[in-house]
Parts: C-alpha cells; structure tokens; sequence
C-alpha cells in the first residue's frame, strides 16, 4: 500500500466511524453470535496472494461487525464502561500513525514528558498530595501486580528477586471480601498464594472491610510466624461498589509497616468530583500505591491505568532492571519501562491530553454527576416494579436488584434482556445470592437512555414470566 492508498482508506474509515457511532443507537447492545459463526466465515488458510483493502473492509463489515458488543452504545450498562470519546480516539489514531514505541524516554522523550505531565494532571484532578508521582500502565490488574511484586520485595528485604521465595516462610496480604480477581490473581503470579491472601468480611452500608477484624488477623499472623507484606484496599468494588474505610485501614497499615495500595479502577475517575471525596477517598494520601484506570468511566480509550506511588523507589526498587542495551547516557531522565512489567510501552497519554483539553474537568465532572443522579432516579423507578426488590443501593452510579423467584429466574431475566437488545445488563453475586447489576456510565448516555432500563426491564418481566 502506498501512503496515497493509506490517505484515500483513512478518509473512508473515518467517515466510516462517524457513520457507526450516528446509528449506533439502533444495533442491540450485545452481540447475537453464537459460538463459533465469526471463526467459521474466515478461510481455512492464509491467502498466498494479495488481497484488495476494499475487499478486506467489506468482510470487516460483514463478517466482524456483527460479531461485536457496542461498549460505546449508550445503552451499555453491563460491567463498567470502557468509555473512549471522540477526542480520545482520535489520539489513538495519531498514535497508531506514529507508531513509535516508547520504553525509553529517548525512544521518544515526548512520549514520557507528556505522561509525566498527565500523572500530574490527574493526581491534581483526584485530589492527591503533591508527592504522588506515578506511571501510565495497560490495565489496573498489570498495577496490582506491580504493587503485590512490591509488597513481597519490602516485606523480604528486596531479596525475593535475587534468591526465590524459598524458605522465606509464609508473606501475607490483606482485603476485603468484596475485591476484584485481578487481587487473587497478583497474588498467584507473585508468589504469595491464594492462602495468604487473607479476605477480611465487609460490612456496614459500604461493605467496607471490618477493620477490627483486620487488626485481629494481622496479630494473629504475626503470633504464627507469618510475614504481613501488604494491605490492599478498595473504593468502588467490582461486585456492588465495596469502598473501605481508607483512613482506619492506613492507620493500621502504618502501625505494621505495611504496604499498602488501594484499587479504585472504576470509582476513581469520580473523585475528580471533590463532593464525593468526603465519603470515599478520605484517607487516600497514606497509601503507597493507588490505581485508576482512566479508560473506565473517564472517558479514554482502551487501554489506560494510572498508577499513582507515593514514593516509586520500592516498586523501582523491585522492578527496574537495566542490561546494557537498555542503558542509556546523558541527565537523569525517567524510563517508564523501569515502573511496570513489560518493557514495550505504548503512547499512552495523548488521549489523556486531548481529552481533558477538549472537555475540561467541568465537562468531564458534568458527565460523572449525571451519571450519578440518573443511577438515583432509576433505582427509584425499578423499586416500584412489583415484586422486584433493590439488593444494593447505589455507590456512586451502581446498584443491584433481584426480580421475583430464584438465582434462575434473575439469569432468565437477565438473558431475556440481552437477547431483546435494547440495553445491556450482566448479573453479578451478592450475599450468596445472584443480583442484577446496573451501572451508568457510559459517556453519550441521556436521562432517556437510563430510564428505558426500567422500561425494558418491566417489558421483558412481564414478557417471559
Ligand atoms: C475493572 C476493575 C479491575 C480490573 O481492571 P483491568 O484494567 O481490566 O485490569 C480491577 N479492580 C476493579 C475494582 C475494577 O473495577
């Protein structure tokens, strides 16, 4: 392909794009595939000779388009979002056409000041302290890890690098009950186990962990002969929206000497909001490690986290390595790739950079608190449908809900819902029971959007009871 070719598609996938996200109001939300349809559509083998780009994008449209679930639908309210608006993605097309890798901040310093620039953008937006520094990652389970590999280097002396764990007795983390698995898995990969993973009951309104038991927990590890490592919190958990009291877990941490991070992957682009930080962000500037991921609810494109370090020495400490062909003269400068797990780095922080300038945190605050407010309007609307019952109220702009009957009838809800198409919705567990979850949050959701949930809900109840 020559670049007047390239130009010419350019132009067509954009007019493309545009068209998709005009009409996407009329495609039901989740895919209708059934297993297997897209992969029985592509040939058996490569093609030996060159194909026609024009052929290429018809089969795009043909063949993967209807394959796909429209996370920018504004009808999404299953999972969390994966909000990319139109600013966002248009970073990520210059970054595409750059294609520069940027592991070293000579491999493109530009790439590095703006992320450095950005961190701090968002650690002012959040309401951080002035020492948090931090770095832009894939995925908030890639900073988890990082945090837990942390953890277990401080906890042993920054020797579980160098020597293995063996015979390093038994390093033990603590959270709630209500954590993401990406907690469970950072724990499998580092070594430490599921069984040292200790999950400590929440409760109260917030289902935050039971700090009195924590503290019972950690004494009791230390009378065996255990090596408490770390303390991982929540604001905004995945299940229910779980936030822990952030200010009793720290005192805690700092009486052991502990580590600590705090995943806020979703919540944490709501405390760009300075009235909803009293409830669930007080205590925050004790933590060590902090990640957000700004490609949730904030509105850059997939794939975006912010790990944020009160001091990154530990976690340089734990992961910096530095062969002689990664070795580089001059000023000291930062090498992002020195902070994370992989070395490869993408440029990440443009979308930042143009989509907190097109939108200005005003803009972007305006979305979040709508949000927020509809969540409170619909949960009042779908507590009045008979027999239906609220399971959570709602944490910013989760809630969850049980129709009529059993943890079968509220999956035949829930399928019924998403094979009609019109809105998206995933179950999720609660108090050993199945829920329906709702979260808003999509970024060109309307009022009306939202709404249409309870009217949805009561038309597919009344449809398939
Ligand atoms: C989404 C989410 C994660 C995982 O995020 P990835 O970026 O997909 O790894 C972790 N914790 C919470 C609370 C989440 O909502």
């Amino acid at each position: 392909m020559d670049w007047d070719e390239f130009s010419e598609w350019s132009k067509w996938i954009a007019e493309w794009g545009s068209q998709y996200h005009k009409t996407l109001r009329d495609r039901p939300v989740r895919a209708k595939t059934k297993p297997g349809e897209i992969y029985a559509q592509l040939p058996d083998s490569p093609p030996q000779m060159p194909e026609d780009m024009g052929k290429i994008l018809g089969d795009f449209e043909n063949i993967v388009m209807p394959g796909i679930t429209h996370w920018q639908h504004p009808c999404f309210f299953a999972y969390f979002p994966a909000n990319a608006a139109p600013p966002s993605m248009l970073a990520e097309q210059l970054v595409n056409m750059v294609a520069a890798q940027c592991m070293l901040w000579q491999t493109s310093p530009a790439a590095t000041e703006v992320e450095g620039k950005m961190v701090d953008w968002m650690r002012q937006a959040l309401g951080l302290a002035d020492e948090f520094t931090g770095v832009i990652q894939d995925s908030a389970s890639s900073a988890t890890l990082s945090a837990v590999l942390t953890m277990r280097e401080k906890a042993t002396g920054y020797t579980g690098n160098r020597d293995g764990l063996a015979g390093k007795g038994s390093l033990r983390i603590y959270c709630s009950d209500q954590v993401h698995s990406s907690i469970d898995r950072a724990c499998w990969v580092a070594g430490i186990g599921q069984n040292n993973l200790k999950k400590i009951p929440g409760i109260g309104p917030r289902f935050g962990m039971d700090t009195k038991e924590l503290e019972l927990v950690i004494r009791a590890d230390i009378a065996e002969g255990h090596t408490p490592a770390g303390i991982i919190a929540i604001t905004g958990g995945t299940g229910v929206g779980a936030s822990d009291d952030l200010k009793a877990i720290a005192e805690i941490a700092k009486i052991h000497d502990l580590y600590t991070h705090l995943d806020a992957a979703w919540a944490g682009s709501a405390m760009i909001c300075p009235e909803y930080r009293d409830s669930l962000w007080n205590g925050v500037n004790a933590y060590d490690s902090i990640v957000f991921n700004p490609h949730k609810w904030l509105g850059a494109q997939f794939d975006c986290s912010i790990q944020f370090l009160k001091d990154a020495t530990p976690q340089l400490n734990t992961l910096k390595i530095e062969p002689e062909y990664l070795k580089t003269t001059g000023d000291a400068v930062t090498n992002y790739s020195e902070w994370t797990i992989p070395l490869g780095r993408r440029f990440r922080a443009l979308k930042l950079w143009f989509l907190i300038r097109s939108y200005g945190l005003v803009g972007l605050q305006m979305r979040i608190r709508n949000h927020v407010l509809w969540a409170e309007e619909l949960c009042s609307k779908i507590r009045l449908l008979e027999g239906f019952q609220i399971t959570t109220d709602p944490i910013l702009s989760l809630f969850s809900f049980r129709c009529p009957g059993d943890d079968m009838a509220q999956q035949r809800l829930v399928d019924a819902i998403n094979d009609d198409g019109r809105i998206y919705l995933t179950q999720g567990a609660f108090a050993d029971q199945k829920i329906i979850r709702v979260q808003v949050g999509q970024f060109d959701t309307t009022r009306e959007d939202v709404m249409s949930v309870a009217t949805v809900v009561s038309e597919v109840w009344e449809a398939i009871k």
